[in-house]
This record gives C-alpha cells, sequence and structure tokens, in this order.
C-alpha cells in the first residue's frame, strides 16, 4: 500500500475506518494512557485516523479491551496492558496522559490506588516524558476546582477542595499531577500541557460507569426509577466527548501551556437534566430522591475565554445531539442484553 504523496491519501483498515497514510516526517509516537476507557478510546481513534502510531498502555481497572478491539491488528497501533504506577521504557514523541478511574464510584472503591496512579503514575510518565523529550499532556478535571466559590470557573480560580473528604483521592491527586507537571517543565524543561477536563458523556461509557449521564440514561431507558443524589439543585455542564477529543489535539499541538479549561458551558440542575433525558427516551420512569453524596459541589460551568483565545476551540456539539447518540449506544448495549447494573 503505497501512500499517494503528499501524506494525504487515505485507506480503509480492516475496520472501516480511513486511516491517513502519513509520510515518515510527520507521523508520531504516541503514547495514550488509559487509552481503552471511554475517552481514550475515542482519542485513538482521532489518533489512528490521522496517520500517527499509538500505543495503548491500560491496566483494565475501568477500560475494557473492547473500545479499542478494532485498531488491534492494524499495523501502527500497540495494545500494553501495564500498570502505570510500575515504570516502562518506551520510545515515544507524545504522551496523552489519560489512566485514572475518573467516575466517583470507581475512584473511590480502592482510594490509595487512585492516589497512587495519580503521582506515582503521573511521576513516571514525566521520567519518560523527561528521558525521551516528549511533550506529555495530563487530564486533569474541573474537580481541582472542588465545591467552588467562583462561578463559572477560570483557570485562575485556586479552587475549594477538602483535602481529607470521599473525593480527595481524586482531587488532590490530580492537583499534586499538575504541581509535578510544572515542576518538571520548570526543573527538566519537559514539554508539558495540563487540560481541566468538564464532565464528559458520549458512547463507550461503562454501563456501570456511575456518573449521571450513563445512570439517568440506562435507568430511562428501562423505566426504572431515575436516581437523584440530593435535592437535584447542583448544577453540571456537559460536554460531548468528540469536542473534547478535539480540544485535547489542539491543547496537545499547540503553543500555549498552561492549564486550559475544556468543556461545554451549557449548564444543567441536576433536576432538569432528569426531566430532559426523560423527554429525550419517552421514558415512563419515576425520580427518586436519595441520600446526597459527601462534598458533591453545588455547581460548576466552565469559563472556556483561554480555550478560544489560545486554540480557537469551543464545543460544537449541542447537549440534546450528544444525548441522542449516546441513548442510541446504551439502546443497543441494552438489546446485546449487556452488564446494566447502574451503581
Ligand atoms: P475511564 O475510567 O473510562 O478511563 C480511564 C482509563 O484509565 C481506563 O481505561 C482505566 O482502565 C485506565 N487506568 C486506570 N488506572 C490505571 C493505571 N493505574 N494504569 C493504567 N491504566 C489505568 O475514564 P474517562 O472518562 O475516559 O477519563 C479519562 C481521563 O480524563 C481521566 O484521567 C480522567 O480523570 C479525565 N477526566 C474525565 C472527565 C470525564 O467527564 N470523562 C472529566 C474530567 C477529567
Ligand atoms: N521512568 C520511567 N520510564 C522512563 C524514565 C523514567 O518509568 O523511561 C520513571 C522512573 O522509574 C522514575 C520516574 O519515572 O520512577 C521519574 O523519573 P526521573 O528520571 O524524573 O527521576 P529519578 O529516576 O531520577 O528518580
Ligand atoms: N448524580 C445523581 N444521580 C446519579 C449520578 C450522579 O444525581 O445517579 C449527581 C451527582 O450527585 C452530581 C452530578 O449528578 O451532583 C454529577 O455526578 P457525576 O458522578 O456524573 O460526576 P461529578 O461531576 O460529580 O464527578
Amino acid at each position: 500500500h503505497m501512500p499517494q504523496g503528499g501524506g494525504s491519501a487515505k485507506m480503509a483498515s480492516d475496520n472501516g475506518l480511513q486511516v491517513t497514510e502519513l509520510s515518515e516526517s510527520k507521523r508520531m509516537r504516541i503514547l495514550v494512557t488509559g487509552g481503552a476507557g471511554f475517552v481514550g478510546s475515542h482519542l485513538v481513534d482521532r489518533l489512528m485516523m490521522a496517520g500517527h502510531e499509538v500505543i495503548v498502555l491500560d491496566n483494565f481497572f475501568t477500560g475494557r479491551k473492547k473500545n479499542v478491539m478494532h485498531w488491534v491488528n492494524h499495523p501502527n497501533f500497540q495494545l500494553i496492558s501495564h500498570d502505570v504506577v510500575e515504570p516502562i521504557m518506551l520510545e515515544v514523541d507524545q504522551i496523552y496522559h489519560l489512566a485514572c478511574p475518573a467516575s466517583p464510584p470507581h475512584y473511590q472503591y480502592n482510594p490509595v490506588k487512585t492516589i497512587k496512579t495519580s503521582t506515582m503514575g503521573t511521576l513516571n510518565m514525566l521520567g519518560l516524558a523527561k528521558r525521551v523529550k516528549a511533550r506529555i499532556l495530563l487530564t486533569s478535571t474541573s474537580e481541582v476546582y472542588g465545591d467552588p466559590e467562583v462561578h463559572p470557573q477560570p483557570e485562575t480560580y485556586w479552587g475549594n477542595v477538602n483535602p481529607i473528604g470521599p473525593r480527595a483521592c481524586y482531587d488532590e491527586g490530580k492537583r499534586v499531577a499538575e504541581t509535578m507537571m510544572y515542576a518538571y517543565q520548570k526543573q527538566s524543561k519537559v514539554d508539558v500541557r495540563v487540560a481541566r477536563i468538564f464532565n464528559t458523556f458520549g458512547p463507550r461509557m461503562h454501563p456501570n460507569d456511575g456518573r449521571v449521564v450513563s445512570n439517568f440514561i440506562i435507568q430511562a431507558l428501562q423505566d426504572k426509577d431515575i436516581t437523584i443524589y440530593g435535592n437535584g439543585e447542583q448544577t453540571r455542564s456537559f460536554q460531548y466527548v468528540s469536542d473534547l477529543v478535539e480540544g485535547l489535539i489542539r491543547l496537545m499541538n499547540g503553543d500555549y501551556d498552561q492549564p486550559t479549561n475544556i468543556g461545554n458551558p451549557d449548564e444543567y440542575t441536576v433536576n432538569d437534566f432528569s426531566k430532559f433525558i426523560k423527554e429525550l427516551t419517552r421514558s415512563s420512569s419515576k425520580i427518586s430522591h436519595l441520600e446526597a453524596t459527601a462534598d458533591d459541589p453545588r455547581k460548576r460551568k466552565p469559563d472556556i475565554t483561554v480555550a478560544k483565545r489560545e486554540l480557537g476551540w469551543e464545543p460544537v456539539v449541542d447537549v440534546k445531539t450528544g444525548l441522542a447518540k449516546t441513548i442510541e449506544y446504551f439502546a443497543g448495549v441494552l438489546d446485546e442484553g449487556g452488564e446494566i447494573v447502574p451503581t
């Protein structure tokens, strides 16, 4: 299969997706830690289709082989079963460092492991980036703002995090991961990027993920009670996964090296969001209020001025369109008799 010159020719791979033929000078070796997870697998699709060599490192704690199965036989793709808490030697040009459980029930299942993943895991990836002079992007989180006292949240806000609460293993883990990124930048000239991601949803979320979008959709599709934690007046702002992936790729390949919010400012109360999903699924579910979870942030909405200015990025998929695709995905999972026990 010879490239048709110029590096713009495309070739259908076995999975039907078109892969651009890149010349050797343009083709990068890109490591994606956590690449078998929800966000990671969509990022891998984009990088593979752009013609790069992609190495996925994953311990399959919350990720699944089937999320990247469609690339397994492609010559540009490599899947390594590995825990980022352990050191590893690889030769790469860029590192997207996503490995870390992201949903509250998953990251609270083994808080010590979550802390090790964010600290030792990020340290290892920074050591690797330093050794091979690769640029490294950390997927940090809006959780670094904690229960915010500033609304919406700009990157300059330092946050309001309870250091010993049930969310701390994740929030403080990401905060120290950010600290390590800039310490390695200053001390060892590592080329770093930090994305602060706000609530993101889409196909391939794990059915037992436990986050609000997958829970509500799965409950609504089965006409089971929709579980609202607390009074439901807390807010979140929801972004579709393709917008996030575009933002991550722009941040990685641009010049801006400071933390950057990537999210959709479209804000809902959890109450309104439950009604919205009920409508879209034409569900007859009842709404039930359960006990509030500890330290649940009361409001969250990104200020995306920086991403617009520095990356020319803003979300293009409206929440309704994204939800329609996600509902279709979960309906398919249910049809296959998939693993559907909302946590
Ligand atoms: P996910 O749970 O689907 O993916 C995480 C992946 O990391 C999984 O494949 C998991 O198996 C892997 N992993 C976990 N611990 C690991 C370890 N020690 N070694 C190797 N692999 C490990 O979650 P996601 O939603 O795809 O999140 C991806 C990244 O984005 C995470 O870093 C998360 O903190 C960040 N993020 C996501 C959101 C969101 O709304 N989805 C919001 C903010 C930040
Ligand atoms: N590391 C790694 N792969 C590499 C280079 C380093 O996993 O290719 C790990 C290394 O084992 C160490 C961490 O990254 O635990 C930090 O590396 P660094 O060189 O900064 O620190 P040092 O090894 O000097 O403590
Ligand atoms: N939530 C809810 N019911 C659920 C799952 C979540 O009411 O079944 C609420 C949760 O309390 C929070 C919001 O929805 O206020 C978003 O929760 P999620 O776990 O998706 O992400 P978070 O932003 O809290 O990390």
